[in-house]
């Protein structure tokens, strides 16, 4: 559900520039009153079992199933996502996470039992539970505008939490959509809300009296929300921008791998979080081909209006975004770069086009190789060998993800291993973002904290522990009262335990159990 506010902001259509709906600007006020609708939820929400959220989830997937299409056509009409990416890209994760989720979450998070391998405890007996923490707040990007914030709530509301999500103003259509299907499946008021506006509204809602904050967004954003938490101490989960390096190694096939890199770096016109943005070509016989596949795949790229079905490359999302990518092209450019192909806006499409542009003779004192790009720019260093290409890789302040080309696997591997990112794909790339089963997330300044997978799921909740024993259990030798008795039995009980010989750990069982059956001090 959405609250009402009296300030609006529009949501532009980026292909053709006309405004498609107006949103509210929730207030600080409203923000707090959408957190406590929340909090009132989790109380009941809590209580539920997992079957009965695997069902909800379940049902979920079929409202995702009956408006596909409808759900799609506003992604593309409020982000310029060519349709067949906006199936591809926005639905699959969401629908996977639900059947993922309903059938895994409850095995995942089943009681734990803790062995104690000290024999002073023999007597203690510990559990872990694993228990929802509250009101979580889901803080969006626009470029997945359904699949990131949807996954998020999915994880979220099985392990018994509720949430507030904060879109994007650039996606609030969109947003206001999820809150929408998450009512139509039946989940209970308070559950899902969704709270709409600018950065001063996502700014509010990290103030508010929240469990955790799952944040997706640029670097600047992430430091902001962490700021703005820390006085609270809101746990921050933090899924921020990145700059992955594609290292291709000497033997990987010209064409295929061509193809891989021109998909790689442009889907959703380059503004994917794990877009190709540096490619490292390890010189040998196949460079040139490579070089001519790439040329090649990139010409043919039909760029054009997203709701038709055979557009490949869409508008950027916003003319701030179109002038940072000129401005990197530019920039590359002025020192040196060659362009291989592309280069130029193209405001004769009547939205915010860029070419898909190829770049070559780029090293790392340009913008284009260093700061995240988020657009259709593909810049391609040439190298010597394996080793300057991982250098080269790990040569940034991001982390998120990585690809290695090859047929040798075993090699890949050997590169992979050597990357500091928080996924590597050999001969592909971004994809798994829609696998709930992978964790997702990343190093460095591509941000901290784990979503998808069981990993994912353990930091949605509290892991609690839970240590039994009865009045008749083990002696507390560790009470009160302390003395020289007490002292003793402490050091017979350490010289048991870690004595480096045996007869030292012998002495000190028999200075521990003589200790016990002495009257304290
Ligand atoms: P952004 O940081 O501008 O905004 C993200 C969200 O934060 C928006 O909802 C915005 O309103 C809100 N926001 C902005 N300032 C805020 C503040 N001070 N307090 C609270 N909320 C605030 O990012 P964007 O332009 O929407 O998204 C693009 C960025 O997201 C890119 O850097 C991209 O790499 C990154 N991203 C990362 C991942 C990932 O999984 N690591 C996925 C998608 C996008």
């Amino acid at each position: 559900m959405a609250l009402r506010s009296a300030q609006t902001i529009q949501s532009i259509n980026p292909a053709n520039k006309q405004g498609i709906g107006d949103m509210p600007i929730m207030s600080g006020e409203q923000v707090e009153e959408a957190v406590a609708l929340s909090a009132k939820a989790f109380e009941s929400w809590q209580l539920t079992n997992y079957a009965e959220r695997a069902q909800k989830l379940l049902d979920f997937r079929k409202v995702i199933q009956k408006r596909g299409d409808e759900i799609a056509s506003l992604i593309t009409q409020e982000v310029g996502k060519p349709i067949v990416e906006s199936y591809l890209a926005e639905l699959n994760g969401p629908l996977d996470s639900c059947v993922y989720l309903a059938e895994n979450a409850e095995k995942i998070l089943k009681d734990q039992s803790i062995q104690f391998t000290n024999p002073l405890m023999s007597s203690k007996q510990g559990i872990i539970t694993f228990e929802p923490l509250g009101v979580i707040g889901v803080i969006a990007p626009w470029n997945f505008p359904f699949s990131i914030p949807t996954m998020a709530i999915l994880s979220a509301v099985m392990t018994g939490n509720t949430v507030v999500l904060k879109p994007s103003e650039k996606s609030s259509l969109i947003g206001l959509k999820i809150g929408e299907l998450f009512e139509e499946a039946g989940f209970p008021k308070g559950v899902v809300t969704v709270v709409t506006g600018d950065a001063s509204t996502g700014e509010a809602l990290t103030k508010c009296r929240l469990a955790k904050i799952i944040f997706t967004g640029s670097v600047e954003g992430g430091i902001k929300v962490m700021t703005q938490a820390a006085p609270n101490l809101i746990p921050v989960c933090l899924e921020l921008g990145g700059k992955d390096a594609a290292i291709v190694l000497p033997d990987a096939p010209p064409d295929f791998t061509a193809r891989g890199l021109v998909w790689g770096a442009f889907t959703n016109a380059g503004q994917a979080c794990a877009s190709f943005e540096r490619i490292y070509i390890v010189k040998g016989k196949n460079t040139d081909k490579l070089l001519e596949r790439i040329h090649h795949y990139t010409q043919i790229l039909r760029m054009g209006q997203p709701e038709d079905q055979s557009t490949e490359i869409g508008p950027v999302v916003d003319e701030s975004q179109l002038l940072k990518i000129v401005a990197q092209v530019e920039q590359a450019k002025s020192m040196g770069a060659h362009v291989i192909c592309g280069g130029k806006r193209r405001d004769d499409l009547g939205g915010y086009f860029f070419e898909p542009t190829v770049l070559t003779g780029v090293n790392h004192t340009m913008d284009v190789m260093m700061k995240e790009t988020f657009g259709p720019v593909m810049p391609i260093m040439l190298v010597d060998s394996e080793d300057d290409a991982v250098a080269l890789a790990n040569d940034s302040q991001y982390g998120l993800t990585a690809s290695v080309w090859t047929p040798d696997l075993t090699r890949a591997e050997a590169v992979a291993r050597d990357l500091n990112v928080g996924t590597v794909f050999f001969n592909d790339g971004l994809f798994s973002h829609a696998n709930p089963q992978a964790p997702w997330g990343g190093l460095k300044q591509s941000g901290f904290g784990r979503s998808h997978s069981h990993f994912g799921l353990i930091d949605l909740v509290n892991i609690k522990h839970i240590c039994k024993d009865s009045p008749a259990g083990s002696s507390r030798f560790w009470w009160y009262p302390y003395g020289p008795t007490r002292a003793k039995t402490v050091q017979g009980g350490i010289k048991y335990l870690h004595g480096a010989t045996l007869g030292t750990r012998i002495s000190g069982l028999i200075d521990f159990l003589g200790g016990l059956l002495k009257k304290a001090d």
